[in-house]
C-alpha cells in the first residue's frame, strides 16, 4: 500500500468545497492519516512547486497558494497516487472530464482547488515537508 500527499489549495476552502472533497476519498475507501488547515509560507510554496520554477507562471502560482489557508492531508491506500490523480482530473478544469474533482467544481487553470502527488517520490518529498512524522497516523 502507499500514501499520497492530497492538498486543498486557497480557493477549495475559501469556496466551502472541504467537505465535499475529503467526502470523495472517504468513500472510495482511502485512509485519512493527517490532515491540518495552514496558511503556507511564500517559501513553503516555492519548495513544494520547486520543480516548476522555471515556468513563466512560477512567481502567481506560489503567490496564490500562500494566499490563505489550505488543507494538508495524506491519504493511504492501494495505487492512491495514480487513483487520486485520476479522481482530480487534468490541470486545466476544462479539460477534466466530468466526474472528476476539478472537472465537477473549477474552470479556471490557476485556480483549480486541490493538488496531488504525482509519484512515489513526489508523495514521500511533499509528505516530509508538510508533514513532521509524529503528524502522520
Ligand atoms: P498540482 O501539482 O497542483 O496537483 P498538476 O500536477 O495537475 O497540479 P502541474 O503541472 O504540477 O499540474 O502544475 C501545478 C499547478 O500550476 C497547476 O495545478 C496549475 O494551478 C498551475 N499551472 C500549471 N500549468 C499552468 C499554466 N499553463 N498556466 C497557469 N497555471 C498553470
Ligand atoms: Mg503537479
Amino acid at each position: 500500500t502507499e500514501r499520497s500527499y492530497i492538498m486543498l489549495k486557497p480557493d477549495a476552502v475559501q469556496r466551502g468545497l472541504v467537505g465535499e472533497i475529503v467526502q470523495r476519498f472517504e468513500k472510495r475507501g482511502f485512509k485519512l492519516v493527517a490532515l491540518k488547515l495552514v496558511t503556507p509560507s511564500l517559501e513553503m510554496a516555492q519548495k513544494h512547486y520547486y520543480d516548476l520554477a522555471e515556468r513563466p507562471f512560477f512567481p502567481t502560482l506560489c503567490k496564490f497558494l500562500s494566499s490563505g489557508p489550505v488543507v494538508a492531508m495524506v491519504f493511504e491506500g492501494e495505487d492512491v497516487i495514480r487513483q487520486g490523480r485520476r479522481m482530480i482530473g487534468a490541470t486545466s478544469p476544462l479539460a477534466a472530464d466530468p466526474g472528476t474533482i476539478r472537472g465537477d467544481l473549477a474552470i479556471i487553470t490557476g485556480k483549480n482547488i486541490i493538488h496531488g502527488s504525482d509519484s512515489k517520490e513526489s508523495a514521500e518529498a511533499e509528505i516530509a515537508l508538510w508533514f513532521k512524522p509524529e503528524e502522520l497516523n
